[in-house]
């Protein structure tokens, strides 16, 4: 291992990568990763001298808070590498500006700016040959912050890790899925972190995701907590209706995640001339418009996936087949902006971010 020091991370390179062990071609996601990870820790009201160090385990005191209160936050991002091997990221500043959004909800302390630019573009750099080439390929990274200060104690630490790990990716198409529509379970509620990528926003969906997928649905469009009757989310992605040539989508709230990619296709479809409604959408108008067959589309978008065709649905134990047109919305968007993501097409919106590697 060689000791350097940067300007101000103290960087320990991996002796050996576990590059070539990987099969880029058949990557299971999130399950790999790569050679160094970054890591900055919270202590005495400031941010210590970061570090970068081979990717290993943590050592935690079993009565770290994140493990009992649930302090933990986190972001989900990704690197691209065009044809000539320049790497970007994209529209990075909402993803810096986010985990702040959801630390300050979760009374966990903000994580400076240039440290979050330097950390990542230092990490990317040195695993830069884990940013594979190739349409669809990319580097998935998780930047994350959790609670470490040792104390059962039930109020916010005065402790905490943040980190960014790093994962290859592959171009994944899991089939296009039906979905159940929520009526008795909520992943958020007013006032309350629906709105923050929060850790415990996730655990609470995999109990009802498991009912639905039992009953052959793999994901859950989420509705209102109170009334059941407004969409809201599709499994942990925005999700948009596409009625007759309109396309729609909830407008974000403290119970909806302000996702990166949905707040890029309502760009890309208002720069394109397609009419898009961002506002309170009832289930009842999806139900009606499935039956007079004005319901063209359903599809959920966020980062992992980009877009997520949805082929039905279920309400009020009603099945619903979406007959899909041969040019679909999903694709035109997914294509616009895979497009701009990997240097394939102007940025007219001046989203890539180009990582000097
Ligand atoms: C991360 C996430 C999204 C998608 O956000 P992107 O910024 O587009 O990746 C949507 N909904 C929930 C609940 C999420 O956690």
């Amino acid at each position: 291992m060689s000791q350097t020091l940067s300007t101000d991370i103290k960087i320990t390179k991996s002796s050996t990568s576990k590059i070539n062990q990987v099969n880029f071609d058949n990557l299971t996601f999130g399950t790999v990763f790569t050679d160094h990870m970054y890591v900055c820790d919270y202590k005495n009201g400031s941010w210590q001298t970061p570090e970068i160090k081979p990717y290993g385990p943590l050592t935690l005191d079993p009565s770290a808070r994140v493990f009992h209160y649930g302090q933990a936050v986190f972001e989900g991002m990704k690197a691209y590498k065009d044809d000539n091997g320049k790497v970007f990221l994209f529209r990075p500043d909402e993803n810096y500006k986010r985990i702040n959004t959801s630390s300050a909800r979760l009374a966990m302390p903000e994580f400076p700016e240039d440290y979050f630019f330097n950390g990542l573009e230092t990490l990317l750099k040195l695993d830069k040959e884990w940013i594979q080439p190739g349409f669809g390929n990319s580097l998935y990274i998780r930047p994350f912050s959790i609670a470490t200060q040792a104390s059962v104690s039930a109020s916010e630490a005065n402790e905490y890790k943040f980190m960014i790990i790093l994962s290859p990716a592959q171009a994944y198409y899991s089939g296009d899925v039906s979905v159940l529509i929520a009526e008795k379970y909520s992943r958020s509620a007013s006032g309350g972190i629906g709105f923050a990528k929060a850790a415990g926003n996730y655990a609470a969906q995999f109990y009802p995701t498991n009912l639905a997928k039992k009953d052959g649905y793999q994901q859950v469009i989420w509705t209102d907590a109170s009334t059941h009757e407004y969409v809201e989310e599709a499994g942990t992605m925005n999700v948009f209706f596409r009625i007759n040539d309109t396309l729609l989508t909830a407008p974000v709230s403290d119970k909806i995640l302000d996702g990166v990619t949905r707040k890029s296709l309502i760009a890309i479809a208002q720069k394109e001339g397609i009419a898009v409604e961002e506002r309170p959408i009832k289930v009842s108008e999806i139900v009606e418009a499935a039956n007079n067959g004005s319901l063209r589309e359903i599809f959920g978008a966020g980062t992992a996936a980009v877009i997520s065709p949805v082929k039905a649905f279920k309400h009020k134990d009603k099945h619903f087949e979406i007959d899909r047109p041969e040019e679909t919305y999903a694709d035109f968007f997914k294509n616009k902006l895979m497009n701009i993501q990997y240097n394939k097409a102007e940025d007219p919106f001046g989203w890539r971010y180009e990582v000097v590697i």
